[in-house]
């Protein structure tokens, strides 16, 4: 009986999915959307002869950045994760340091914490938005830590819990509001993972607007790309005037003098890479809309089925719909659906492994984590690019 449960769902679903999307294998999860633009502003770069760190398009690429976010300054990178690198760094983490942040997302969002010495404290996760729960993370820092002389300390291991590192899971915008006054209260750093959520809003304002520091990623798999790449966003002057010196080998400015003032990385974008940024910004208006779309399709796919259900954007969330998110019952469906799919090339993928079950993070401090386990066994993301055009509405 529970086989053929599963069956009978897990089929419906791949019929469901050979019916909408195009005919063609394999169908990757998520591929990027390059039009000949792209290539007349990289040629434009070559010609140049700037192909390096310093350059016309890096300065266009942030200003663009800047103007489509609303958030004061821009400073891109080589990655995402020099970007949170360089935002950990601002925020004043130290070795030694905690670093609040989500069990369930890429494992780029703890690297930067642990290589700087400092320790990733896993938090549990939101069913409604993906993000980190403040109402769970209150009652755990309640349980855990105790303010002393304007620090946040954790009472079981004596450290300070310096910052909480939100992501915007999938595109969709965490509770800022709440979590924004959470860290005031807990006196914590606030700084947004904005890696996938380049374009998604919530109450009408640009994910990284409540975080004193945010990162953006341009990885080949983001919703734009630069090959690979990153950006520093922040409102304020003087921590944008740090970040670019920080990216910059903290060099001196001077006609001829090498003089640097701190140890610091050669961590910003080449114009090569900005030219394609800039292209791709160009086109975000048009890759959003056809993402929404797809979502759209999604949605009327599934809607009527029951056991599996289309994770849809928050309440107040305009999201990017970076990558469309279906819910299984449970584990076992999830990983029988993964098998038949890729058996018929449609590339389908499961969330990220919670960070404290990957050897190296096992030992980290961290909370319960009921939501992110079950969201981990549950989910599959399903192929989300831009240029994806729905083959048949699906109606029964
Ligand atoms: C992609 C990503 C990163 C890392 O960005 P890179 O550009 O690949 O270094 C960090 N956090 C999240 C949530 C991501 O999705």
């Amino acid at each position: 009986m529970q086989q053929a449960a599963t069956h009978n769902l897990v089929d419906n679903v791949l019929v469901r999915l050979q019916a909408l999307l195009p005919a063609t294998r394999p169908i990757p999860l998520h591929e990027p959307d390059l039009q000949p633009d792209a290539w007349e502003m990289v040629k434009d770069c070559l010609d140049s002869g700037w192909v390096s760190s310093v350059g016309a398009y890096v300065d266009r690429f942030e200003q663009g950045l800047a103007e489509h976010t609303d958030i004061g300054h821009a400073v891109a990178t080589v990655n995402g994760t020099a970007a949170l690198h360089t935002c950990l760094l601002l925020a004043g983490v130290q070795p030694g340091d905690e670093v609040l942040l989500p069990a369930l997302t890429f494992v780029g969002t703890a690297n930067p914490v642990a290589a700087m010495g400092a320790i990733p404290h896993f938090v549990d996760s939101e069913a409604a938005t993906l993000g980190v729960d403040p109402v769970a993370l209150d009652a755990h820092l309640d349980r855990v830590a105790e303010q002393r002389g304007g620090v946040c300390i954790n009472r079981q291991t004596g450290r300070p819990i310096r910052a909480l590192v939100v992501v915007h899971v999938l595109g969709h915008v965490a509770d800022m509001p709440a979590l924004r006054a959470l860290a005031d209260r807990h006196r914590l750093k606030l700084i947004e993972d904005a890696a996938e959520a380049l374009g998604s809003l919530r109450d009408g304002r640009h994910a990284g607007h409540w975080g004193d520091l945010t990162a953006l990623s341009f990885n080949g798999n983001k919703v734009i790309t630069t090959g690979g790449g990153g950006a520093v966003l922040t409102g304020d002057p003087d921590l944008a005037r740090r970040a670019r010196h920080l990216t910059t080998t903290a060099k001196l400015p001077h006609a001829w003098a090498f003089e640097h003032d701190e140890v610091a990385f050669n961590y910003r974008l080449p114009n090569l890479n900005a030219a394609l940024g800039v292209a791709q910004l160009e086109r975000l208006a048009r890759l959003l809309a056809a993402k929404r779309r797809l979502a759209g399709a999604y949605a009327q796919a599934f809607s009527g089925l029951d056991g599996a259900r289309l994770f849809v954007e928050p309440p107040g969330c305009h999201s990017n719909h970076w990558l469309n998110l279906l819910l299984l019952p449970d584990r076992a469906q999830r990983d029988a659906l993964l098998t038949e799919t890729h058996a018929d090339g449609l590339l389908l993928r499961p969330f990220w492994t919670p960070l404290h079950r990957l050897s190296m993070y096992a030992d980290m401090p961290r909370a319960e984590l009921p939501v992110a386990e079950d969201l981990f066994a549950r989910g599959v993301c399903l192929p989300s690019s831009a240029n994806l055009v729905p083959a048949t509405q699906v109606t029964a």
